[in-house]
């Protein structure tokens, strides 16, 4: 009995052992601490914010960011990134097909894991920094900057991707020539920031379409002999008359608007050359797509009701709308919270825009986080913006900006389950769309 009791103590100490290693195996592995992250941001916060005030000053050009990506690409070897400048991409999107102000840099962890890749944007508009986007540059840089400095103890890769032109981005200079030429490969989830009059990730990036089409008739004297001509304007405005008829049938973020750039020379004369452009817009790429094609088949057969010949060639480029990932973007939100960002301050979007940023949304899981840095109100692109994009409070919001995705990004390397499970979710809503 007591020989019978000491075996199963013994019993009892094995299973302790065995159930002690077990629990230390499944045990989260002790990563950096994350107030490490925050602490690098506020203590080179000042640097950075001589950076975003060069950037701001340079107010450069879709495509002409020769300083600003190179301060930004100086910025970036310093915390110890691979960089790589002078990216390859197709040569129809960027001329000779080398992205000079695109960049790529990159900074490998401890071990295998996720890789999360953080975009900058530093392209100016005429009236300079209306955008705010030297901001954009350099909450993601110091993200970085907060994350170099644990990137030793922590496991996957930081990706900063120096994404230029975005204001032009419909012409395909910035980040879809990037993802064409494969810079962004290897990725698994995204992050950027955007600043705003308020705090929030929802989305509201509509896919976009160009359609240009051409009619050609046969011009005529338009009173002596008008049975001898065909009038390609027609061609343009029974186009137009289908479209509007289509309006009835589309849901209500379907946007489509379009111009007349040709239709005609002389009130006597029966118009021999047409040309309408039109953009089709809608909340997500598959339903964008499907309208499209009813507009296409609008001009189709305003050619067979008029007898103009159509020509029409779908556009290299088109704009699409990034695939939301509610857990995804909650994780950046969260992090907001956490930072003191109260409640009031984080609100939904009321207005659509596009940009290329859809683009990247519609192939890695991408959150996109708006600071706010103006009063509720301030449009993008004014002047006022501007002065914003270039003030102190801009800057402290874009501090918080910085951190919040620097956090996520650190949940996220040291979580790979967590990337799974958002790759997963943005793998099954991509599969429904339009559907
Ligand atoms: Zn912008």
């Amino acid at each position: 009995m007591r020989f019978g009791t000491m075996k199963g103590c013994l019993r009892k100490q094995w299973a302790c052992i065995v159930l002690g290693v077990f629990a230390l195996l499944m045990a989260a592995p002790a990563w950096a601490d994350p107030q490490q992250v925050l602490s690098a941001i506020d203590g080179n916060s000042a640097n950075y914010r001589g950076v975003s005030q060069k950037i701001f000053d340079f107010k450069e050009l879709g495509q002409q960011e020769f300083k600003s990506s190179q301060l930004l690409m100086e910025e970036l070897r310093r915390l110890g990134f691979t960089v790589t400048g002078d990216l390859k991409v197709p040569a129809d999107l960027v001329k000779d097909g080398i992205s000079k102000t695109g960049f790529r840099a990159e900074m490998r962890g401890k071990g295998l894991g996720p890789t999360v890749t953080i975009m900058l944007e530093y392209d100016a508009l005429k009236n300079g920094h209306a955008c705010g986007h030297n901001l954009i540059a350099t909450s993601g840089l110091m993200a970085a900057a907060g994350l170099a400095g644990i990137m030793k103890e922590t496991p996957g890769r930081i990706l900063v991707i120096g994404t230029p032109d975005e204001e032009r981005g419909s012409l395909g200079g910035g980040k879809v020539a990037l993802l064409e030429g494969g810079h962004f490969d290897g990725t698994d989830v995204v992050l950027i920031t955007h600043g705003f009059d308020r705090w929030t990730v929802d989305q509201r990036v509509l896919a976009m379409k160009r359609a240009t089409f051409v009619f050609k008739g046969k011009s005529a004297h338009a009173a002596q002999a008008p049975h001898k001509g065909i009038n390609a304007l027609r061609g343009a405005i029974f186009t137009f008359n289908g479209v509007d008829m289509l309006r009835e049938h589309i849901r209500q973020d379907v946007r489509i608007h379009g111009i007349i750039k040709k239709g005609g020379d002389m009130v006597n004369v029966v118009p021999e050359l047409a040309e309408a452009e039109f953009a089709v817009r809608a909340l997500d790429t598959g339903t964008m797509e499907s309208v499209y094609q009813k507009v296409v088949n609008c001009a189709r057969a305003a050619e067979l009701a008029t007898g103009a010949k159509l020509e029409f060639s779908e556009p290299r480029v088109s704009l699409k709308a990034p695939i939301i990932i509610p857990t995804y973007t909650k994780m950046v939100i969260d992090q907001v919270r956490a930072l003191g960002i109260p409640d009031t301050e984080i609100k939904d979007q009321e207005d659509f825009a596009s940009s290329d940023l859809g683009n990247v949304g519609y192939t890695f899981p991408t959150v996109n986080l708006w600071f706010k840095i103006a009063p509720e109100g301030t449009a993008l692109h004014s002047d006022a913006f501007r002065g914003y994009a270039g003030s102190e409070d801009g800057w402290k919001a874009t501090v918080i900006a910085a951190k919040a995705i620097a956090l996520t990004a650190y949940d996220l390397l040291t979580h790979p389950d967590k990337v799974k499970e958002i790759q997963d979710k943005f793998k099954e809503l991509k599969a429904k769309e339009g559907k």
